[in-house]
Parts: C-alpha cells; structure tokens; sequence
C-alpha cells in the first residue's frame, strides 16, 4: 500500500525518502517490470519514454544529528566598557576642536547626572556658569530644571542630561547651524552610549528623552516644527527612543503674560514622562506634587500647593 510521509513524521535522526517507480506495466523501472526483467527500477529509459513516475514507498534513512540553527542572541552590553567608551567620548569632547566654540569657551560642559537613567534632558548649550563648571544645567536654569526633575518625583541624580552643543556660544546666542552640525557626531554618541548604558532595572526599561526648547527638538527629531507645536506629543529619536518635546527652562523663566500656561504645560508634558516610566506621582513627597514651578526671576521659593 502506498503510504504517504511527512517530514514531520520523521523520527529525530532520521528523513524519509521517496522511493520512486514508473507507474507504465511494460517498463522495466515499474515494480512489474522490474519483477520480469530483472532490471534495477532506477535506469533511466522511462524519463525518456514520458512515463509518470509514482512513489511506491517511502524508506526511512538516518542522518547525522545538527544543532539546529539558532539565531544568535546579542550578548549582553558590558555596562563597564560602555562607562568606559562614555568616559573616552567626554576626554575627546574636552579636546575637540571641529567649531568655532572652541577657541571661545573655558570648558566643555558634557555631560551630568546618571548615565545609567532611563531619562536623560537635552537641552541647547552651556551658558556662563556651565561653562565655567564644565557641566550642563547648573545655572539659574539648571536649578529650575531640577525642580522639574523633583515634582516629577525624581532626584537630579536620577536622570542624566546633556545639550546639543558641549561649548558655551559667546553672549549665550544661539548655536548655529554649523556649530549644531559640528557638535552632532558627539551627541548621537553620546546619546547612543546613554540608550545602551541606562541599566534601571524596575519598573521599565524604557529609554525616554526629554527635548527642551526648539534647538534639541529640531536636532533630535529633524523637524522644522516647534515647541508649541510639538510639546505634549510623543515622537521617536532615530526611530527607537521616545522623545518628549517641552519647554526650556529658560523659556518658563521669562516673564511673559503667558508664562504661568507654558509652566502647566511643561508639568503636564513630564508628568507624562512619569507616568511611562510607571513612576506614581500622587506618591510623591507633597512638594513635588506642586504643578506651578516656584522659580520667579531666577530665586527658586518654596514650592507652592496648586490652587483647588
Ligand atoms: S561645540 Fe562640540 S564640535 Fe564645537 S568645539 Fe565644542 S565639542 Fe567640539
């Protein structure tokens, strides 16, 4: 009886051959034929004479046992060689000199906080007292900048931050564009090491970027749109890192009618950021639940309890 097999029948260690025969009575290769003439059923007359060929049984034949082909898995990156490549990266930073900011600033101001973290704050450049410090975000700004950090229910330490230029432009001007072009080879390093280093373990292992102000939007997502435009929305860096664009903390110190809406608005955009990072903010100290920040012309007061 003819049976048919599968390959999925097969016994590890093992295939199934067809065995083959022509299905014509007076050809030698049919198992009659053969029978009669005594000829072997493989000659090859009866692919010449068109005959069908019929499988009459299948033989099962071992086979050296393979591994299966599995795809290999990344190995795990090496934390202490990423902190190393991240360190060499900063001494490069200190001696780069590919802009014009070079001649001009007293120190490089690269990085700050956790590299580790799963957030990390981009902001524009270092200004005088970055640049004095040789770290970003400890001026007026950066004071008012880790209050942020603080009502989202974090510690400064907890979160690492950079700029899109690591020199102070002169008067604190904007970087220009071929200064942001210099400057960029460093930043996607940077922020590549960060995304492969940041280790936190619970709840997530979410990477998430905070963009403040137009320069870091427009740099870390190619865009022409603006902060107005974009805050509040979840967008990716280079396809794989979410990206929270949001005001500057230098914006929200400016006194504008308006400011105290754009203030709401940044404590609304990172509370979002807490929320994916599954921090509980109702769980937060009191003062950190404040939505107003208390920063006013650059003297952070105690926090203020929003109005109900
Ligand atoms: S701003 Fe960037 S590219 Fe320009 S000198 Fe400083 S580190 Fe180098």
């Amino acid at each position: 009886m003819k049976a048919r097999r599968s390959a999925r029948d097969a016994e590890p260690g093992s295939v199934w051959l067809a065995i083959y025969a022509c299905g014509a009575f007076h050809c030698s290769r049919s198992p009659e034929g053969a029978a009669r003439t005594g000829l072997d059923h493989q000659s090859t007359c009866c692919a010449r004479g068109g005959h069908t060929f019929d499988v009459v049984e299948y033989k099962r034949h071992a086979v050296a046992m393979q591994s299966p082909a599995l795809p290999q898995r990344a190995p795990p990156p090496d934390a202490r060689r990423l902190r190393l490549l991240m360190r060499r990266l900063e001494r490069r930073c200190s001696d780069c000199t590919q802009c014009g900011l070079s001649r001009t600033r007293q120190k490089v101001a690269f990085g700050r906080g956790n590299p580790e973290a799963p957030v990390c704050f981009v902001g524009e450049a270092p200004g005088a007292e970055e640049d004095a410090q040789g770290k970003p975000f400890v001026g007026r700004a950066g004071r008012l900048l880790d209050e942020m950090i603080q009502q989202m229910g974090l510690s400064p330490d907890d979160v690492y931050i950079c700029n899109i230029v690591k020199c102070r432009p002169p008067d604190n001007r904007k970087p220009t564009p071929a200064e942001i072009r210099a400057c960029s080879a460093h930043l996607h390093e940077q922020l590549s090491l960060w995304a492969q280093t940041s280790t936190w373990p619970a709840p997530t292992a979410k990477r998430i970027l905070v963009a403040l102000g137009n320069t870091a939007i427009s740099t870390l997502l190619d865009t022409r749109q603006g902060v107005s435009e974009l805050r509040g929305k979840w967008k990716l860096y280079r396809g794989r890192i979410m990206v929270m664009p949001t005001y500057h903390p230098s914006f929200l110190m400016r006194p504008f009618a308006t400011q105290a809406q754009s203030k709401k608005e940044a404590a609304s955009d990172l509370s979002l950021v807490a929320k994916e990072l599954g921090l509980d903010i109702s769980l937060a100290q009191p003062a950190r639940r404040t939505i107003l920040y208390s920063i006013e012309g650059g003297k952070s007061a105690a926090p203020k309890e929003p109005q109900s």
